[in-house]
């Protein structure tokens, strides 16, 4: 008797995803024993985080007050406290990192971690899992999700359909049955308008895309996003749990049209392209000392300025004012021959440690580490900074205070 199994033997379940559940909400609740059990909003003239009883009115992220208030009219609204989020997130990574030493964290309140080599000496993932959920619990106050699969993506998706407060495990023997019934808006990188182009075609489900050869999704959604999404729906996932990933620069650019560009609006450019490029940066937890400004003119000859600071940084600002010096040294030439695209790269990386990122004490690289999970919680144009308000197709939010100096305004100036 012959017992088929797949070419390659399946590794076990072995990665964590570990997602704090509406973890501004769940600080608030924490804190004052009133609020327990009620609807939460964190944030006044626009939600930045609801807690699931506000949710269960149809309250989300992004949405403004007044419409949260007209949904949950019983919810208590109350101002962000950074400085218990920092906190809050210090101690969860603390509890990350007694479980094992692969932690990736990619929020500030989400981590990857990677138990697959502990099995001896702290018992199998799941049990590993469970005692990490108590653990957040007991020491820190704040109930946690988290899935536990053998890719990441698996395991994201798992923690994602366990909340709240669960945990949800994907044997490698049904991995199909539980991603394939899933909506497509489930998967990771699928975001509203790939949605719609994915309904449009009838496809609803995981399911539906697994059975769509990789050239037809490539046809749909271009050759990296058919190729990803085709991956990801055959559970191939081949992303380890990387607690610092390596790379030399992070960069990012700009095509502008050929009309002739003022200051101004270059110096609005500028601010998208720093924003864009430090917040990366903080993702993938490095800090830059060289900031390099790249220019392309009217007659595709190009310019490379750069300038590299004595100590690292991920700061939003501290980057902006350096790549404003750069170019300021290109206006003149920029004004004579027309700028046709900007760049903007960090390089000279080096790896922070989570400190130095997460646990900001520094004011404004903690507003940074807020907006950035913002950001990452409600999609990029939840916030933006004050020069760019108008421009992009944003939500209008008032920037996060600053209290240690509530007259400087946050970003952009
Ligand atoms: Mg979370």
């Amino acid at each position: 008797v012959f017992v088929s199994r797949p070419p390659s033997s399946p590794a076990t379940a072995s990665i964590i995803h570990a997602d704090l559940d509406a973890f501004f909400a769940s600080v608030e609740q924490r804190d004052d024993p009133s609020l327990g059990g009620r609807p939460v909003i964190v944030g006044i003239g626009v939600v930045m985080c609801a807690s699931y009883e506000a949710r269960a009115c149809g309250v989300r992220g992004a949405m403004g007050g007044r419409e949260a208030r007209q949904r949950c009219p019983d919810a208590v609204f109350v101002e962000p406290r950074m400085q218990a989020y920092a906190d809050a997130s210090r101690a969860v990574f603390e509890v990350f990192d007694d479980t094992t030493p692969l932690v990736e964290g990619i929020s500030i309140d989400e981590a990857f971690l990677d138990v697959g080599g502990l099995r001896r000496i702290a018992g199998s993932p799941i049990d590993i899992a469970h005692r990490l959920r108590a653990a957040v619990r007991l020491r820190v106050g704040l109930p946690i999700s988290v899935g536990v699969a053998r890719t990441k993506f698996l395991a994201k998706v798992a923690s994602a359909v366990s909340k709240p407060d669960g945990i949800l495990v994907v044997d490698p023997d049904r991995e199909s049955s539980f991603l394939h019934p899933l909506p497509v808006e489930r998967m990771w990188g699928i975001g509203a308008k790939t949605a719609q182009r994915l309904h449009q075609r009838g496809i609803r489900t995981i399911g539906d895309i697994a059975v769509v050869p990789e050239a037809g999704l490539v046809a749909m959604l271009g050759p990296a996003a058919g190729r990803h999404v085709h991956s990801l729906s055959h559970h191939r996932d081949p992303r380890p749990v990387l607690p610092a990933r390596r790379r030399r620069s992070i960069g990012t650019q700009r095509a502008l049209g050929r009309s002739p560009k003022t200051p101004e609006a270059l110096d609005i450019v500028l601010v998208g392209l720093v924003d864009r490029v430090a917040r990366r940066l903080r993702q993938c937890g490095r800090l830059a000392r060289t900031v390099v400004l790249r220019l392309r003119f009217d007659d595709f000859t190009r310019a490379t300025r750069s300038h590299t600071l004595d100590h690292a940084t991920a700061d939003t600002a501290l980057t902006l004012s350096v790549a404003r010096g750069l170019m300021a040294g290109s206006l003149a030439r920029a004004h004579r021959d027309g700028v046709t695209l900007v760049g903007i790269t960090l390089a000279n990386l080096e790896t922070a440690d989570r400190e130095q990122l997460m646990l900001p004490f520094a004011t404004r690289r903690h507003v940074d580490a807020v907006v950035d999970d913002v950001r990452h919680r409600y999609g990029s144009t939840a916030i933006n900074r004050a020069v760019l308000l108008g421009r992009d197709a944003g939500i209008e939010m008032p920037l996060l205070p600053d209290p240690a100096d509530p007259s400087s305004p946050v970003g952009g100036t």
